[in-house]
């Protein structure tokens, strides 16, 4: 998720308020793709693609590196931690987290990746694309899933920014070469 919420008015992808695990009552994860649905071999092999590894933890265990809490997804260094219900869309955001950050700080990161409203820009749109690469995920559903999570973008919903409101996140991903990775993403 989004940590930094400190530049509401300047945002793009902006920030998101709360985890909405602690506002919902019964299960946060319904109606949303979480890990248990795709094949985990898969986005083991797109991370790897980053240098990044994914450890999955057990059922109900603590997820290390979680800036919000299980079920979400957790971030130490190279690594990117995860269980069954975790969302997939968590699991991208904080894997791009690490994917946007100079590679001679992703060494020091331990749980809040976010360093600036470029890199979570940046973020949320390297998500959107990776989603592509991952059968029975793809960015439509992927943005559905953000929306009904709760990221919050100034044109009401994550598919009118990725369309209309993400070019300084395209650029910016451009300028640092880490579009190379999604060819099946460019040709759309
Ligand atoms: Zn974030």
């Amino acid at each position: 998720m989004p940590e930094n919420s400190a530049t509401p008015d300047h945002s793009t992808a902006l920030a998101v308020a709360a985890n909405p695990a602690m506002t919902t009552i019964a299960s946060p994860t319904a109606g949303i793709l979480t890990l248990a649905d795709i094949d985990i071999d898969s986005a083991r092999a797109l991370l790897a693609r980053y240098d990044l590894a994914l450890i999955c933890v057990g059922a109900k265990a603590a997820i290390p590196g979680s800036y919000w809490g299980e079920p979400e997804a957790g971030v130490i260094g190279a690594t990117v931690y995860a269980r069954s219900d975790t969302p997939v869309h968590s699991l991208l955001h904080e894997a791009c987290h690490l994917i946007v950050a100079p590679a001679a700080k992703r060494a020091s990161i331990h749980t809040d990746a976010s360093d600036s409203q470029a890199e979570e820009d940046a973020t949320c749109y390297l998500q959107i694309l990776l989603a592509d690469e991952l059968a029975g995920v793809g960015r439509d559903r992927l943005m559905t899933d953000m929306d009904m999570w709760g990221y919050s973008f100034r044109l009401g919903s994550a598919r009118a920014w990725f369309d209309r409101d993400a070019e300084d996140a395209r650029a910016w991903l451009a300028r640092r070469a880490l579009l190379s990775h999604t060819p099946a993403s460019m040709a759309r």
